[in-house]
């Protein structure tokens, strides 16, 4: 029998707070009663953001939890080469096309359409899609921009990569912790547009680098937050025309603010670093965030 294999992912950007406590401890409790593998996987590829500091902070905040995990941890900045190949697949099966429309430009573009009236579309998280102008651009154009040294961003192109799909695309859910039950989800990547894959001087995006580590670390269950529950939909189009396998999935209530917002990295109060130095146990911890 194969064993299940659970991952806590989290980005050393900031302090860990009580939401990413909750979410290692239940990935132990998941992986414990299951028998099954707890993976601790670093998400690093934001060289800018992430800092030493946060990664040691990380492993300081999970030991003091109680928290077990297998050695070596996967760093993501040390893997930049697993992404590029699977990047220069995409990029073979143009899947993907260099997007390079900035920030403001794209700004612009949408204020200009909005003024005439119309809607323009937005992604789960409320970010306007990307308007895909330059999917159309000759390859000649593209090819002289690139050696010009344009700053472009490789885009997903959703619509090509669902044709050679060619079918509904799904995914499973466990409905509770327990893993008794699940259900099938739709999985709607539309929704997001030509989401970003990789930039010009990185070889990937959260969601490449998170379908590439979880096949290759043979991850059977994902449980993570329900923040991400519909980005799901953009990694399983990813893991079908990459021919990865697909994790089940468990996405799990979040812990929220004494103002009933999500947590944020910016919230000291609920950071763990702060409530350890204030004396709090990791029990504490525990009934804090309801477990
Ligand atoms: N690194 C992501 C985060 O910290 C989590 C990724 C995942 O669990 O898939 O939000």
């Amino acid at each position: 029998m194969t064993l299940l294999t659970f991952r806590f992912a989290p980005s050393p950007n900031g302090e860990l707070h009580l939401g990413h406590a909750y979410s290692a401890l239940l990935n132990q409790q998941m992986a414990k009663a299951a028998g099954g593998r707890l993976l601790l996987r670093i998400e690093d590829i934001d060289t800018t953001r992430c800092t030493p500091q946060f990664e040691a902070g990380i492993y300081r905040d999970l030991k003091w939890l109680g928290l077990g995990w297998e050695e070596p941890v996967r760093r993501q900045s040390g893997h930049f080469t697993d992404y590029q190949a699977a990047l220069d697949r995409l990029i073979g099966q143009e899947f993907v096309y260099p997007a390079f429309m900035s920030r403001s430009e794209i700004r612009a573009f949408i204020a200009d359409r909005e003024k005439r009236g119309r809607d323009w579309p937005r992604d789960p998280d409320g970010v306007p899609l990307y308007p895909a102008a330059d999917k159309a651009l000759p390859v000649k154009e593209r090819r002289r921009r690139i050696a010009g040294n344009a700053p472009f961003a490789w885009r997903l192109d959703v619509d090509a990569a669902m044709a050679h799909v060619g079918k509904a695309l799904s995914w499973t859910e466990f409905t509770d912790e327990t893993l008794s039950a699940t259900r099938q989800i739709e999985a709607r990547p539309r929704d997001w547009g030509d989401v970003i894959v990789a930039r010009r001087d990185v070889p990937t995006s959260y969601h490449l680098a998170v379908v590439v580590d979880d096949a290759l670390q043979a991850v059977s269950h994902v449980v993570r937050g329900k923040d991400l529950y519909a980005a799901t939909g953009v990694q399983r189009l990813l893991q079908e025309v990459l021919g990865l396998p697909q994790p089940a999935y468990f996405h799990h209530r979040l812990v929220l603010g004494p103002d009933g917002r999500k947590l944020s990295k910016s919230l000291g109060d609920t950071g763990l670093a702060t409530l350890r130095e204030a004396g709090a146990s990791p029990d504490d911890v525990r009934k804090l965030v309801g477990l």
